[in-house]
């Protein structure tokens, strides 16, 4: 076995990180964590520290660490058969399970389930999906995307360009063309203070409407948004937002993607984010929950509307030439059907809007009148506090003073994970969903302690 500074040197040797410092990482400046093992909502680190991951990995372990009816699932169907593809018709009896499965659990009116490997590809998808269905129906100038600043959709090229983020932008020439940005449903950065949450999601709707008669409502395709917003800052939707916007789509006849790679599978309190909310998406984008990330699964939930134009359209044009190797791949769609059977047997779904309702409180009572809380806010177990300079205004911290960052530092001092947001001062809070409530306590003492040490 390898000792710790050897695996360290090859770390910093051979591995390339995703969203990492390169060169400060190669010469050695940013730490470097090895993960050894993981338990419930704790991990373990190679130097034998054990942490409560109050970010589920990337908010995606949902079922939480550890899970051998998950694994022995995977190793059952890896025995049995590792690999078979899912073009012209191939199939095994886990993915067909497993559409089954998630055809059930979603919202009404869904279809058919098309699988790949991540939620960026499955966005990547969706944009063929639409592109296609405009086609199919005689009108191929309708393809534009419409997103919104602070969305997340992932970190291709077409979706990182639906991503709202500057930073994952900049570097790489994006937003390609046909993706556009509105307006995030962002309540605590409303432009005017004096809107009531309906007048705000008034407002974003009306932005919308603009966009889409500038741009031509001949032109643009779809909407995408997450039910609520995750990277960009997990902020739930202001009151009436869903049904504005719905509204407005309606009225373009502008399909809606609801991205729901975080929110699918019960982080909010419900399965689903868009029954959450009363969304009545064309399209849902699923992953990460999916399996609890115990092997890497996406989809996209196709409507019987979308699905009945892609049928008529390969009757007039051939089969529908999109795949990837490891569509509906049998070990990925055999975690799957563990994972949302071991959902359902723990209660997942409930208990993550009884124990997130439990940690908002306890957040809110903690730190929820420090001068520097701006606002502590949330839904089932996605919660966030955001740090702010000055409450009246609300005015911002300087990005470079990096405040969110350091306070999820003093955190992890304390053995607690939390995730500092891109882009702001916002503490990340999105455990696994078997989060019970002594383990908020500790989370909601560590939010306490490290704002107490920082500011
Ligand atoms: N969509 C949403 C809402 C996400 O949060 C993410 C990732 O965090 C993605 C898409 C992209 O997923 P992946 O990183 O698996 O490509």
């Amino acid at each position: 076995m390898l000792t710790n500074d050897q695996l360290s040197a090859w770390d910093r040797a051979y591995f390339m990180h995703p969203s990492t410092h390169l060169a400060q990482f190669a010469r050695g400046e940013a730490a470097n964590r090895i993960i050894e093992g993981g338990k419930g909502v704790f991990i373990e680190d190679r130097d034998g520290n054990s942490l409560l991951d109050g970010f589920a990995g990337l908010y995606c372990v949902n079922a939480g660490y550890g899970r051998s009816e998950i694994s022995d699932a995977i190793a059952e169907q890896a025995g049995k058969l590792a690999y078979y593809h899912a073009y012209v018709g191939h199939g095994t009896e886990a993915s067909i399970t497993l559409s089954k499965m998630i055809l059930d659990r979603a919202p009404k009116g869904m279809s058919r389930v098309y699988y790949g490997m991540s939620g960026s590809d499955a966005n990547e998808t969706n944009i063929k999906l639409v592109w296609y269905y405009n086609n199919t129906l005689g009108r191929p100038e309708k393809k534009k995307i419409i997103s919104r600043w602070r969305g997340y959709h992932g970190s291709g090229l077409m979706t990182g360009s639906l991503t709202g983020l500057h930073m994952f932008h900049k570097q790489f020439d994006l937003p390609l063309p046909y993706i556009k940005h509105t307006e995030a449903p962002y309540f605590y950065h409303r432009p005017d203070r004096g809107m009531s949450e309906a007048q705000f999601s008034a407002w974003c709707a009306e932005k919308l409407e603009a966009m889409i008669l500038a741009e031509g409502p001949e032109t643009v395709a779809a909407f995408i948004g997450e039910p609520a917003l995750g990277t960009g800052g997990l902020v739930p939707p202001p009151e009436g937002y869903w049904d504005a916007i719905q509204a407005v789509l309606d009225k373009y006849d502008v399909l809606l993607i609801a991205d729901e790679v975080v929110t699918g599978f019960g982080r909010l309190g419900s399965m689903f984010g868009s029954d959450h909310y009363g969304m009545k998406p064309d399209i849902i984008t699923i992953a990460k929950g999916l399996t609890s990330a115990y092997a890497p699964l996406s989809g996209s939930i196709v409507s019987e509307k979308v699905y009945d134009v892609l049928m008529q359209g390969t009757d007039e044009l051939g089969p529908f030439g999109h795949g990837w190797t490891y569509s509906a791949h049998p070990i990925g769609a055999a975690a799957g059907i563990a994972n949302l059977d071991l959902i359902d047997d723990l209660g997942l779904v409930g208990n993550a809007g009884t124990v997130g309702g439990y940690l908002k409180q306890g957040l809110q009572a903690a730190v929820g009148k420090h001068p520097n809380v701006g606002e502590v806010r949330g839904e089932g177990l996605l919660c966030a506090v955001e740090l702010v300079e000055d409450r009246a205004g609300p005015a911002f911290f300087d990005p470079a003073k990096k405040i969110g960052a350091n306070v999820v530092g003093a955190m992890l001092k304390q053995g607690v994970i939390a995730r500092a947001m891109p882009q702001g001062d916002i503490i990340g809070i999105a455990p696994p969903l078997c989060l019970t409530r002594a383990e908020a306590d500790t989370i909601i003492e560590a939010v306490r302690t490290a704002v107490e040490e920082v500011l």
